[in-house]
């Protein structure tokens, strides 16, 4: 069937300890914790015991060694995330506001995900997918976009698929390279992952249905949506599914999608029915929130299976 691969972002995130507004003073802050959204996709298929790949690129520094070590010990295939001595691994400084929102310092586009490129070992890596799979965010960075047509063309002439979850960040939609590499990923994508206004931001359109039945005419072949608590509906030519979420107390939201997507698609390779899969799905973005930490709440199907029985909600 082949590997599950993503190409995208690695980097640590820091986080404020306490509630508050930015990081305009001296604060306790705990990290660094291995983090980028694809990492935690890809991190998280491989807890699954799925064969997973990255392609990427982190700096010869701790936090890219830290990276490595954590997917390398999950599962994950790293022969593909080059080490630039000359640059150095992403970072992200996250506070959370006393409102819930949250103030962010990026350091990404200048990292070593910056340059991230097809070379050797990215193709042979991308040669054995049996699927891709592409986050938004990356999309935000020059180098990704300049690569995801051909690595799209390349699983794709092997019989692949391709699954896309586009948590775009609204300003980028003005950017013409990264509406035309949005285009070029939406047209080869079989199953979208959005969540919350994602799904009218992509089909143009606000009503759901609506906007379901454009992105299923335009050819993708499954649409996932993700609803936070409310859990998830799954969207194809034969119908609708919809899977109630589990009944948890949220600490650390981040990573929540990335675990569900990569969690969902496992399942369904694996042979799953939709509903089935949409539970362990379920299971493991609510499982997430209540870890603290991007990548720390990642889990093998002993854990969900565990969790599944032990939670309310769509389980117990
Ligand atoms: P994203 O992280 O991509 O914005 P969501 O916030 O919808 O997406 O979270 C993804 C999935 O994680 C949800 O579909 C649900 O299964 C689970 N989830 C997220 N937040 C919660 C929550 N507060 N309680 C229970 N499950 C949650």
């Amino acid at each position: 069937a082949g590997a599950i691969v993503t190409i995208g972002e690695i980097l640590v995130e820091i986080m404020a300890v306490e509630k508050g507004n930015g990081f305009l003073a001296p604060q306790p802050l705990i990290g660094p914790f291995a983090s980028g959204a694809p990492a935690i996709f890809i991190d998280q298929v491989g807890r699954l015991g799925h064969p997973a790949a990255i392609v990427s690129a982190v700096g010869d520094d701790d936090f890219g060694r830290l990276n490595l070590a954590r997917l390398r010990e999950d599962g994950v295939d790293v022969s593909a995330v080059a080490i630039h001595p000359g640059a150095a691994t992403g970072s992200a400084f996250v506070r959370y506001r006393p409102d819930g929102a949250r103030d962010f310092v990026f350091n990404i586009r200048d990292s070593a995900s910056g340059r991230i490129d097809l070379d050797s070992e990215a193709l042979a890596v991308l040669a054995q997918a049996g699927h891709l799979h592409f986050t938004g965010s990356s999309l935000g960075i020059p180098a990704i976009l300049g690569i995801a047509e051909r690595a799209v063309d390349i699983v794709k002439s092997r019989g692949g698929t391709v699954s896309f979850d586009p948590n775009v960040r609204k300003e980028l939609l003005g950017d013409p390279g990264f509406r035309r590499a949005l285009e070029a990923v939406m047209a080869a994508t079989d199953i979208l992952l959005p969540s919350g206004d994602e799904l009218h931001l992509i089909a143009g359109v606000e009503d759901e249905a609506e906007a379901v039945r454009s992105l299923l005419a335009r050819g993708v072949a499954e649409i996932v949506l993700k609803r936070g608590a409310g859990g998830a509906s799954h969207f194809d030519r034969t119908g609708r599914t919809d899977a109630p979420g589990f009944v948890v107390e949220e600490i650390d939201p981040t990573g929540a999608g990335d675990c569900f997507g990569a969690t969902y698609l496992v399942c369904r390779r694996q042979g799953m029915p939709v509903a089935e899969a949409l539970r362990y799905a379920n299971a493991a973005g609510a499982r997430t929130v209540t870890v603290k930490g991007p990548m720390e709440g990642t889990s093998g199907f002993a854990v969900l299976d565990a969790f599944i029985a032990t939670t309310k909600g769509a389980g117990a």
